[in-house]
């Protein structure tokens, strides 16, 4: 498609999008200097979904007019809600519901998976992960790899850019997971980077993975919800996710967790348990031994925060009105690379500004990181200003992510001039 900077051409394109009737399901926060902020920081915290209050309000009344015979009765019972979440959450992730269970938050669900997915022996003990990860996932890997009583330098294994790039090519992550061999433990990576917003290829990383006898997992912070995703057909073999960014959940919400069916009936899998992973046939017998549930439920620990639940399952409704991540997607690309063609038009050197977002639309999400070499905070709060919300991120990038459930092309067409405003200084 040829895009084209004008107000008329976003117009049309808004006129054109099947999806421009979901923006008014959120509740977009005004601009400081009056009218709507133009929201790119979704990829942060996604927009309240306007469900999510009846949804609160629901769970209130229940409380307030059953008290604890909630649990059983009322619209939808707290012993079994979480259960009702399941199947939305697997279509979003591309998972079978036995696959995939909302609870707690992402870092708390990392180390209860670790626990069970990285052991590591004498001989195959190492884990590879991106360099530059989110600090949470660097934490929880040198912790895990602490408990295990193993050296930090030795255990973990980072892979980095080649020299002059910004983003990791697939085939340089295949030749260092063949590299590490029978060394190999486990990979765990972003499905997609924070920082760069490279999509990684997790079907490529997963079979070479498994073709050294390591486990696989991923990190979808910013790729669920983002983008397509297929961890039962990639066969990947655990992975979590927090809700509040691209699935519009609300600030902590809880959050989610794959385990491939492959492992869905070994009890034998050692894990951290607690009630809510035990079978629920026997689960108020109150007896010892821990029977875990068949599937991702079993790494359950406790009793569903309802709230939260709340907010998430009325957030996720929308994924499945919306016909799942597939329309999503085709408008998040044009989204996306409507934002591109505006920040190429200012045509600045790569000394001042650069993308370091992959151009291939298929290795990157909603997300484009702009890297500022010079002036970036004064950009930023040129953007702050203007009413755009974006973030940065230290040392000098600034990220900016139209997500197509509720930014127009309109609103890209925007920042595109504040953009030009600021070039033109
Ligand atoms: C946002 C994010 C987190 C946050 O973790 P919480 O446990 O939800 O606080 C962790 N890892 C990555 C990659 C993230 O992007």
């Amino acid at each position: 498609m040829t895009f084209d900077p004008t107000p008329a051409f976003a117009a049309h394109l808004d006129a054109q999008d099947p999806l421009r009737d979901f923006r008014s399901r959120f509740l977009i926060p005004p601009a400081p200097g009056g009218g709507e902020s133009l929201y790119l920081c979704g990829n942060s915290l996604g927009l309240q979904p306007r469900a999510v209050r009846a949804a609160l309000d629901q769970e209130l009344n229940t409380w307030a007019e059953l008290a604890v015979d909630g649990h059983f009765d009322g619209p939808s019972p707290w012993m079994h809600y979480h259960e009702t979440l399941a199947e939305t959450a697997a279509l979003v992730v591309g998972a079978k519901p036995i696959e995939v269970v909302v609870m707690n938050n992402l870092t708390t669900n990392l180390h209860l998976l670790l626990t069970t997915f990285y052991r590591p022996t004498p001989t195959r003990y190492k884990v590879l992960m991106e360099g530059g990860a989110f600090p949470s996932d660097q934490y929880a890997l040198e912790t895990q790899v602490k408990l295990h009583g193993l050296e930090l330098d030795d255990a973990i294994v980072e892979l980095v850019p080649r020299p002059g790039e910004h983003t990791l090519r697939t085939e340089d992550i295949e030749a260092k997971i063949a590299e590490l061999g029978d060394s190999l433990a486990t990979i765990l990576m972003g499905g997609i980077n924070y920082y760069t917003g490279q999509v990684f290829d997790m079907a490529t990383i997963t079979q070479a993975g498994h073709a050294v006898g390591a486990t696989v997992g991923f990190d979808l912070a910013h790729a669920a919800g983002n983008v397509e995703l297929h961890l039962h057909d990639w066969d990947v073999d655990f992975a979590c996710w927090c809700t509040y960014k691209y699935m519009n959940s609300g600030p902590g919400s809880v959050g989610g967790a794959f385990v491939h069916e492959r492992f869905a009936h070994r009890p034998d899998l050692l894990r951290l348990a607690g009630w809510w992973g035990h079978d629920a046939d026997e689960r108020f017998k109150m007896q010892k031994g821990f029977k875990p549930m068949a599937g991702a439920a079993g790494w359950q620990l406790a009793n569903g925060n309802i709230l939260t639940l709340a907010a998430h399952r009325a957030a996720l409704a929308l994924f499945a009105e919306v016909g799942g991540m597939g329309p999503l997607r085709r408008k998040s690309e044009q989204l996306t690379a409507y934002l591109e063609f505006l920040i190429h038009r200012l045509e600045l050197p790569a000394s001042r500004l650069e993308i370091i977002t992959p151009t291939d639309p298929a290795a990157r999400g909603c997300q484009l990181s702009l890297l500022v070499h010079q002036g970036g905070r004064e950009l930023f709060d040129h953007l702050t200003q203007a009413g755009v919300v974006g973030d940065w991120r230290e040392p000098n990038v600034i990220r900016l992510a139209p997500v197509p459930f509720y930014n127009s092309f309109a609103d890209v067409q925007r920042v595109g001039e504040v953009l030009a405003a600021w070039a033109a200084q």
